[in-house]
């Protein structure tokens, strides 16, 4: 690909266009140095400072994080525009999937424009820290885990007036905690206790009691009160038994009672729950055994 190849590039694809006019990406064209990598190169690692950018002028290259694919990107790209944020250093892998031709611009070009053009190249310097920062926040938004842990509330219609007075009692202990509950237990939690939820899911027999055992799986439920009715049958009953097979899973306090629903409120307050006194031996025995099944294949 030679000089001219490139400016088309640059001039055609991507969003340089809308920024820059025809002269000023010809000025930024002659800093920029032209190579071919070959496929599946890492063309930037992780952590590594970060002394260059690179435009991709034709070709296929994947953004990693771990073995984490977060986007692929092709002809017109901008990658590594990190070398313009103030820490300078690669927030993520690059590498090509196949023969990937790249325009490469270093700090040193960068620093030679500067000398030949200041304003252009500040304004350029401006344009990659943009899409710096716009990128940041897009993978920021991606990204969000959520940290807390929240204490699951339920009851089975007979016993949500049990577990209304339950509430109102230990409103003050409640309120300690970030609060989820199931569809229609939360409603009603609202209106006859004041108590605020953090999170509301579907109701039980809509998925509700499957999605608090999906936030058990990722570490997100500190315990669960679930007044369950043990005199009546229930639709949903594989979601409730699942539910309480997760506790076991997890070891996670799990209270189906007025009685027991204190005992575990108290418990998780005291902070013992914190310092895992017994290690999970059901889950740690599995872990090391899937291992071996990746390991054995
Ligand atoms: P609900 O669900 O709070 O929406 O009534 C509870 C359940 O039955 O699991």
């Amino acid at each position: 690909m030679d000089r001219n190849a490139l400016i088309e590039i640059l001039q055609r694809e991507g969003n340089l266009k809308h920024s820059f006019n025809t002269d000023e990406i010809k000025s930024l064209a002659e800093y920029v140095s032209i190579e071919v990598i070959q496929a599946e190169t890492i063309l930037m690692k992780k952590g590594e400072p970060s002394d260059s950018m690179v435009f991709i002028l034709d070709g296929l290259v994947q953004i990693l994080d771990g073995e984490r694919q977060l986007a692929i990107e092709q002809t017109g790209a901008i990658i590594g525009e990190s070398l313009f944020s103030e820490e300078a250093t690669r927030v993520a892998d690059v590498q090509t999937i196949e023969p990937t031709t790249v325009g490469r611009f270093s700090i040193h070009d960068f620093e030679n424009f500067l000398g030949q053009n200041q304003p252009l190249a500040l304004k350029y310097r401006e344009y990659f820290q943009a899409i710096r920062r716009a990128r940041a926040e897009q993978f920021a938004a991606e990204n969000y885990s959520d940290k807390r842990k929240y204490l699951a509330l339920i009851a089975h219609n007979n016993m949500k007036e049990s577990l209304m007075e339950f509430c109102g009692i230990h409103t003050n202990k409640l309120e300690t905690f970030p609060l989820i509950a199931t569809g229609t237990t939360g409603s009603m939690l609202y209106k006859k206790t004041g108590l605020c939820l953090s999170k509301k899911v579907a109701s039980g027999p809509l998925g509700g009691d499957q999605a608090v055992g999906t936030l058990i799986s990722t570490q997100n439920i500190c315990g669960v009160i679930f007044f369950r009715d043990p005199l009546s049958s229930h639709p949903h009953h594989a979601d409730i038994e699942a539910l309480g097979r997760l506790c076991d899973v997890y070891q996670i306090p799990f209270a189906t009672n007025p009685q027991s629903g204190e005992a575990i409120l108290d418990y998780l307050i005291s902070g013992k729950a914190e310092r895992e006194l017994i290690p999970n031996q059901v889950l740690q025995t599995y872990v090391q055994g899937q291992k071996k099944v990746v390991e054995a294949g």
